[in-house]
Parts: C-alpha cells; structure tokens; sequence
C-alpha cells in the first residue's frame, strides 16, 4: 500500500471491473471482498449473465436499455483482453410461447415496440425454428427472434477477471470484510463496489439523494442434459413461469430467474424450484432427464428506481457505485467505465461533469449544497 493506492471494496461483478480498468491505467489498486476469489458471495455467482437489453426492455427503465446497448461492444472488447477464455455468445434470443399464451406474446411485442422501437426483432415460422433450433422443432409454431442479444458464462467471468488483476498487481485481499471507515484513512481513494452488501451505509439519510437500496431474491437452477442442445437463450412467455433458459458450454443450462420482494437468502423453496424445472419440462420434455446441478439464491442489489447510481464525496475521497438489479451483466461495463472516467476527473483534481457524456449516467456529489 502506498498513499496512491486505490481501495476497490467489494468484489464482485462491478467491483473486478472497475479494479481492472483502473489498474490497466496505470492506478495502483487494491481490492477487498469478504467472500472467496470464485465469487461465491457476490451476487454475480448465481446470475444467468444474459445481456439482453431487448429482452429486458419490458422491464427495464429506457437509461438501463441505453446502458445495456453501449455495454454489449464493452464486453466483447474487455473479454477480448483477458488471457483466460471466457464463454460469450451473441447469438441474439429467442422468445417463444405456447398457443393458448399467444396473448402474452403480442402484449410483450407491444411493449417492446413503445421501450426500443428500432428493436428489429423478427418472427420465426415453424421452418425458421426447425433450421436454427432443430432441437424445438415442433414445439412451437411461431417465435419472435431478438438479434444482436447476448450472454457470457458468470463464474468464468469472475475467474477470468480475477486472473487478470493479478496478472496487472491488484493486491486481492479476499475473505476480508471491511467498511468504508476501515479504509478511508489508508487509502488514496475508496470505491464502494459491496451491491447489496453497502445497504446500511447507503441508506444513511442525505440531502442529496434519496433512493434507498434493496435486495430483491432472485432463485436459479443449474442442470446439465447432455441430450439437449439450444444454441441461444431461450424466454417462454408463461402466464405462471416467465422465465428463461441460458445455455452455457457442455450442455449446463441456467435457468431463472424468479422475483421476489424479499431480503431472504434462505435455500430456494419448493415453490420456486417447482416453477423453474416446470418450465424447462415445458419448453422441451428431454430435459425431463437433466441432471439437478444447483438451486440456488442470491439478492439483485436494487434502488428505488430501478437505476443504477454513482455517487461520490471529495471530502470523504468516496465514490458509490450501486443499483445494477437484474441488469448488472448487461449494464456494468458501461457504469463501471462511466465511474472509472469520474474517478480518473477526481483524481487529477478536475471538476467531474454532473453528467458521464459517454454513457449519460448522472453523478451525484455529496459535497455540493
Ligand atoms: C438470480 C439472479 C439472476 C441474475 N441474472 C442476471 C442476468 O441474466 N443478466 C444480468 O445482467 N444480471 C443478472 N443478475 C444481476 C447481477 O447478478 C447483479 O446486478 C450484479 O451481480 C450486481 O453486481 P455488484 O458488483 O453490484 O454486486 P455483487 O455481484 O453482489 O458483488 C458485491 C460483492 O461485494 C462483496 N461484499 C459485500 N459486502 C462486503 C464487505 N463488507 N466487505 C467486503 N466485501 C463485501 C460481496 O462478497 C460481493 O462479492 C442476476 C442476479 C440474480 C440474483
């Protein structure tokens, strides 16, 4: 540690990023996370790591697409620059449904048409489902295919990155939990990466802001069916399991991921894993024989509105970086760059613009009046 070194605390998804695009500038950096150098802590872990800005436009509020949008070449870019692979598909994703649920396939284009209206989204036929899904042939005579969407596999993700920090002199001090007080005085800067970890301290009443910070439970199963090959995510619209279907490599699919207004990071219910594995039996029966790998939860570390937040205090030398809810793969190499540019203003004393340009998140400054 030196006066110049930067404390990244939380490890997780936004936390490695930002620790390695400070460290590829030149910044020395430590980081510190209470969980393992795996990730099994962070809610990173147990995502399905879709980067689906269409998809989610249903859901998501129109900064979140854009950020979603600016961030999928960010991907490919710093996936481009780790030395140790990691999966990344582009295939785009496929939505489909049942007949009798076909009113909640036009409902859901409708939507898509009012959040991203250049979605450029087309229908599949029966024919287009046999030549490119020859394996949902005949399950489903019309689906609607998103272009351009993507995924990555999370824990290789998190692996990768961890290798590439130390490959650039990141002091890693994992299974450490620590508080901003424990760091603010050591350190040159702080950057608060802990998602749903930093609950307490970003709740604290303020003048400046007052979106308050939750978690929201989400569940997933990991099975392996060496009988089925999907060569994209798969979203079945369903009016009682809505969910999806992630492929990753060597036939482990991902398969989430329920919502549920609860702090709870108990063991998935009987109720949720029910509707999980339902609805991968009902997107195709050969996955009635797939192996059970894991059910597990985690919190989506989630604000007010629904929209990530970068704050930062010059007195307090702090920045805050929270709110990636169920976006935080789709959206992270955007607001983490976006925090890295505000760090980097910061620490050349310049004055931060109140805006990032590049990504147009909004930054808010603790000190100002
Ligand atoms: C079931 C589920 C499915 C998801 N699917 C997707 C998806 O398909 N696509 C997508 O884009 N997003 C998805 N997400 C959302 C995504 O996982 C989160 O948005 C993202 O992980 C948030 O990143 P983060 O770095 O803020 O928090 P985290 O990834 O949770 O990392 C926070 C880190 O801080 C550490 N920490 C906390 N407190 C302390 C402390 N006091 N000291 C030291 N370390 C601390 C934790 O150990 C953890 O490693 C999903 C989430 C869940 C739960």
């Amino acid at each position: 540690m030196t006066p110049h070194t930067t404390a990244i605390l939380g490890g997780g998804l936004a936390g490695r990023l930002t620790a390695l695009q400070l460290a590829e500038q030149g910044f020395q950096v430590a980081l510190f996370d209470k969980g393992s150098r795996a990730g099994d802590t962070a809610a990173a872990y147990i995502a399905a790591a879709m980067l689906a800005p269409l998809a989610e436009s249903v859901e998501a509020t129109p900064e979140v697409i854009a950020f979603g949008r600016q961030s999928l070449p960010l991907w490919r870019d710093i996936v481009g620059r780790l030395n140790t692979p990691v999966f990344m598909q582009e295939n785009g994703s496929l939505i489909v449904w049942h007949g009798q649920d076909k009113p909640l396939a036009v409902q859901f284009e409708q939507h898509l048409r009012r959040a991203a209206p250049q979605h450029g989204a087309v229908h599949w036929q029966a024919a287009d489902i046999a030549e490119r899904e020859p394996q949902l042939a005949g399950r489903f005579q019309t689906a609607l295919y998103l272009p351009g969407e993507g995924q990555l596999d999370n824990r290789q993700t998190l692996a990768a990155l961890a290798d590439a920090l130390e490959q650039h002199g990141v002091a890693c001090h994992w299974q450490t939990e620590v508080n901003p007080a424990d760091l603010t005085n050591q350190y040159y800067w702080v950057l608060d990466c802990r998602g749903f970890g930093a609950q307490s301290t970003w709740n604290k009443p303020h003048k400046r802001t007052a979106s308050k910070l939750r978690g929201v439970r989400g569940e997933v199963a990991r099975v392996y069916a060496p009988e089925v090959q999907l060569n994209r995510p798969v979203r079945l619209l369903h009016p009682r399991y809505p969910l999806y279907i992630a492929p990753k490599e060597q036939h482990v699919f991902v398969i989430g991921a329920t919502q549920i207004e609860s702090e709870d990071v108990g063991e998935v219910s009987v109720r949720s894993g029910l509707e999980l594995l339902s609805a991968l039996y009902a997107v195709h029966p050969a996955f009635g024989e797939a192996k059970i790998l894991e059910l597990a939860s985690s919190l989506r570390p989630t604000l007010s509105h629904h929209t990530p937040e970068i704050r930062f205090s010059r007195t307090q030398k702090i920045i805050e970086i929270n709110g990636l809810f169920r976006h935080g793969f789709m959206i992270s190499p955007a607001v983490t760059a976006a925090a890295v540019r505000l760090f980097t203003a910061l620490a050349n004393s310049n004055t931060p613009p109140a805006q990032d340009k590049s990504s147009g998140l909004v930054y808010t400054d603790f000190d100002a009046d």
